[in-house]
């Protein structure tokens, strides 16, 4: 019997899952403010009753930072911080093999070398005893990547930054509204990174900001992002070769009014998160990445899971995946590569094979795993429940899948 949808049977779930991006009436309004303000941009008057200081104000109080800077995106905020953190040319960079490219990218346009480092098999942040052994008299910096939305071990990174005089910058990109021991992430480094893109927990579409608690690395960065202007200084003055990396204020007055949601979001994604994680824990073959004891809340930006395909059948990850969508779940399949395979690092002449040997980690979870999207966490536990039933349709119909 053609049972599974993927063969035209019936789909276990023909709602659709809540969606992302949402807004609200109070969004459209804030839009039509910023739109009648004559005052669409950070320094286009003096006015300062704007949604950029409004969300910069925001989340020093929600983080517990000195200091925030709203910037165009996640990738130039890390750029930003790179280049405020002055990492040059010849220093070394701790960077971990499994995450978006752009917390590689910003070490290289900095002019520095990225140590890609092994992660922790449970929790897919990178592995601090890995990161101690690829420190060296050039390493410079650390950069952390909390992924999916769990923070990474800041206790350990914090250790070996203080025993080795390093920069941590952290990659929350993913995080947004998580703590580690209580301390929200972006709060525990040096400077945090965070990214207002589409698909993150709060966003205005693209946008994203920095965090510090250091007033250097803070007029740095502001300064780097506005053309190197000084802070409160002159419009036709340059102390540095920055960029534009400007927030506007209309992603200010949507990123401003997400943040409101923020908090009772976070905590109904982590509610069905757990929820799911406990049910997939029944089947054999699916291993939901585990929570370390001391995340104390966890954005699950994604709910991720390694596949085993021994207990499958061997059916293929990404033929799974596609019967799981046929069934009415959105999830896939994550990174292509652990970020060193990308086509780039070849080209520009990195020693590939020898950085696999020492990131086998990255490349089996990279193998293994499937993301589900944090819009899926939204709803209620019978969401949930639909996802459960897919899973276990699949396995009760193995046989048909396999030819
Ligand atoms: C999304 C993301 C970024 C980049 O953010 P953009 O706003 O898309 O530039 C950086 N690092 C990680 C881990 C991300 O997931």
């Amino acid at each position: 019997m053609r049972n599974l949808a993927i063969f035209g049977g019936q789909k276990i779930r023909n709602k659709p899952f809540p969606k992302w991006p949402q807004f609200k009436e109070i969004d459209e309004s804030a839009l039509i403010e910023v739109l009648h303000s004559n005052n669409w941009n950070r320094g286009a008057n003096s006015n300062n009753s704007d949604f950029i200081s409004k969300f910069e104000n925001k989340i020093k109080e929600m983080l517990d930072v000195k200091y925030c800077i709203g910037v165009s995106s996640g990738s130039c905020a890390l750029d930003l911080a790179a280049k405020g953190a002055k990492i040059i040319a010849e220093d070394e960079v701790i960077v971990p093999a499994y995450t978006f490219i752009s917390s590689i990218s910003c070490v290289i346009h900095a002019g520095a070398k990225p140590i890609f480092t092994d992660i922790d098999p449970k929790t897919w942040n990178i592995d601090p005893v890995k990161v101690e052994e690829n420190i060296t008299n050039k390493t410079k910096a650390i950069i952390v990547v909390h992924f999916a939305g769990q923070p990474a071990n800041m206790d350990a990174i914090q250790k070996l930054a203080a025993k080795y005089n390093l920069i941590v910058i952290e990659d929350a990109a993913q995080a947004v509204g998580a703590s580690w021991k209580n301390l929200p992430v972006g709060s525990i480094g040096d400077i945090g990174c965070f990214s207002l893109e589409g698909s993150k927990n709060i966003t205005a579409g693209e946008g994203g900001f920095i965090t510090t608690k250091n007033k250097f690395f803070f007029e740095e960065i502001y300064s780097l992002q506005n053309c190197g202007r000084k802070l409160n200084g002159p419009w036709y003055q340059h102390e540095n070769i920055g960029w534009n990396n400007r927030i506007t204020e209309f992603q200010a007055a949507i990123a401003y009014n997400q943040l409101k949601t923020l908090e009772s979001y976070n905590s109904i994604r982590q509610e069905n998160a757990l929820y799911l994680k406990k049910l997939l824990q029944e089947i054999p073959g699916i291993e939901v990445t585990e929570v370390d004891g001391n995340v104390t809340s966890h954005a699950f930006h994604l709910i991720t899971m390694r596949y085993k395909k021994a207990y499958w059948n061997r059916l293929g990850k990404n033929r799974f995946i596609l019967a799981l969508n046929a069934e009415g779940i959105p999830c896939y399949a994550g990174y292509k590569y652990p970020v060193y395979e990308n086509p780039v690092f070849k080209k520009l002449g990195y020693d590939v094979e020898t950085i696999a040997q020492k990131c086998k980690i990255a490349k089996q979870v990279t193998e293994e795993s499937i993301w589900l999207p944090q819009n899926l966490f939204l709803g209620n536990k019978n969401d949930i429940d639909d996802i459960v039933k897919a899973f276990i349709k699949i396995k009760d119909n193995l046989n048909s899948l396999k030819r």
